[in-house]
């Protein structure tokens, strides 16, 4: 007997590990919801019928984003890309195989996301460092964002962290996913020096930002604020 109680107190112990998968997302609004864990933030929107996607994470974390679909039993009709980095459309490959979505990313930079060109690295040595590790699989049939057509989803651009670096906004709720346009510390939204390629550009979207006042501003690196 002692031998069976001690294994069914082996198995409660066990019963945290079963729990450490647990699936995050953060609920922004109605529409949006932010799906963690996917190291540059994803968010979903769903209006009218259709459901979008902004960015794809990591390649190590796009079953984070196959879960959540799974969940709510639904799939990403279109995928919105923000800009080239590793984080940002590591998981396009994955989500592109499993749903078949459109997918649309600035012009200038579907060579990169495509395969047929490397991403200009900025000067500073932790992005050279970083652009060693970033793995992504190829992805074709990637269309430009210009050819995006949404009454509600309005493309923006707002470059100088990359070449094509675009915003999207949600206009109905004035949501407005910035990618990495600008990062979010507390109420300050900061240009990410380390990782731009162009400063004066960034810092001239960074205002272009910062001016549309009621716009909650929805970074791929750090918490919504409200301008
Ligand atoms: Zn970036």
């Amino acid at each position: 007997m002692k031998a069976r109680s001690d294994f069914r107190k082996g198995l409660e112990n066990l019963k945290p590990f079963f729990l450490v998968y647990i699936l995050v997302f953060m609920k922004i609004s109605d529409s949006v919801t932010r799906i963690e864990g996917t190291t540059a933030h994803s968010y979903s929107v769903e209006h009218e019928g259709q459901v979008v996607l902004i960015d794809a994470g990591m390649k190590s974390s796009a079953k984070k984003i196959v879960d959540y679909y799974g969940e709510i039993g639904k799939k990403p009709d279109v995928i919105l890309i923000t800009h080239y980095h590793v984080d940002h459309i590591g998981g396009l490959a994955l989500l592109n195989e499993k749903y078949s979505p459109k997918i649309y990313a600035p012009k200038e930079e579907i060579p990169v996301i495509e395969g047929k060109s490397r991403p200009a690295q900025p000067k500073s040595m932790l992005s050279k460092f970083v652009s060693v590790f970033g793995k992504t699989d190829i992805v074709s049939g990637v269309l430009p964002v210009e050819e995006f057509q949404s009454q509600w989803m309005k493309a923006i651009p707002t470059i100088g962290h990359t070449p094509g670096s675009t915003s999207y906004l949600f206009e109905p709720e004035g949501m407005l996913f910035v990618g990495d346009a600008v990062n979010i510390k507390g109420s300050e939204a900061t240009v990410n020096k380390q990782f731009s390629l162009d400063l004066v550009k960034a810092e001239e979207s960074r205002k272009k930002i910062m001016s549309m006042s009621g716009a909650t501003i929805l970074p791929g690196h750090g918490d919504p604020l409200k301008l």
